[in-house]
C-alpha cells in the first residue's frame, strides 16, 4: 500500500489552502481517495517539539527564520514523516508546500535531493494566481505574518518556483502542472487538479 504522491507547490498567498480544502470535498464525488497532508504543520511539529521557536498563532511564520542548517535537518524528519504516511495510505496523498521558501538567507529548496527521493511524487502541480490577488490576500490573512513583498518581488517568486519544479521534475521524473487561480474559480482549480490525479 503506497499512495501516489502529488506535491502541490504555490507561493504564500495564492490561495492553494483554499483549492486544496475544494480538492478534498469533491474529491470523493468523483470517486477518489484523497487526503492532504501539509509539510508546514510537520515542521511545525518538529520545530515546538525541539523548542526552537515560541508557540502561538504565528508560530509557523518563525519556522523560515529558524538557523539553516537546523531548517534543513527538520526539513529532512518531515519529509521522512511524510512519506511514512504516504506508504501506510492508498489513494492519493497531496502534500501541501512550497518549492522554495524565502528565507533571510536566500530561497530554501523546499525538496532538495533527500527530501524529493523520499517523498517520489509522481505530479508536481504549482498554482498560481494574479499579482494583486496574492498581494490583496496577503493583506487581508491577519492570522498569518505574510511577507508583505512589492510587486517585482512576487512575480520573482513566482517565476522561480516554475523553474524550481522542473528542477525537482528532473530529480523524480515527475511531471509538472501548473493551475491557475483566482478567487471566483476555485472550483475549477480543483477541478484541474482532480482531473490531472485521475489521469494517472
Ligand atoms: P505554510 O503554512 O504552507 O506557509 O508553511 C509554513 C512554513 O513551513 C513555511 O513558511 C516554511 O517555513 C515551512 N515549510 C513548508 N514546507 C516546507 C518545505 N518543503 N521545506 C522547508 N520548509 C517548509
Ligand atoms: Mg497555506
Amino acid at each position: 500500500m503506497v499512495a501516489n504522491i502529488v506535491v502541490v507547490f504555490g507561493i504564500p498567498g495564492v490561495g492553494k489552502t483554499t483549492v486544496l480544502s475544494e480538492t478534498v470535498e469533491t474529491a470523493p464525488k468523483e470517486g477518489l481517495k484523497v487526503q492532504v497532508v501539509n509539510f508546514g504543520d510537520k515542521m511545525l511539529e518538529v520545530a515546538l517539539e525541539e523548542k526552537l521557536i515560541e508557540g502561538g498563532e504565528k508560530a509557523r511564520d518563525q519556522i523560515r527564520r529558524i538557523p539553516l542548517e537546523t531548517q534543513r535537518r527538520i526539513q529532512r524528519i518531515s519529509g521522512e514523516k511524510i512519506a511514512k504516511i504516504a506508504e501506510e495510505s492508498e489513494g492519493t496523498v497531496i502534500v501541501d508546500t512550497h518549492v522554495l521558501i524565502q528565507t533571510p538567507f536566500g530561497y530554501l529548496t523546499g525538496l532538495p535531493v533527500w527530501v524529493a527521493e523520499a517523498l517520489k511524487p509522481n505530479i508536481l502541480a504549482i498554482i498560481e494566481a494574479k499579482i494583486e490577488e496574492i498581494t490583496s490576500r496577503r493583506a487581508k490573512d491577519l492570522t498569518r505574518e505574510r511577507d508583505l513583498d512589492e510587486e517585482e518581488k512576487i512575480k520573482e517568486h513566482q517565476k522561480m518556483n516554475r523553474w524550481g519544479a522542473v528542477c525537482v521534475a528532473t530529480l523524480t521524473g515527475a511531471t509538472v502542472a501548473i493551475i491557475e487561480n483566482s478567487e471566483k474559480k476555485v472550483g475549477e482549480a480543483s477541478k484541474t487538479l482532480i482531473k490531472l490525479i485521475k489521469s494517472h
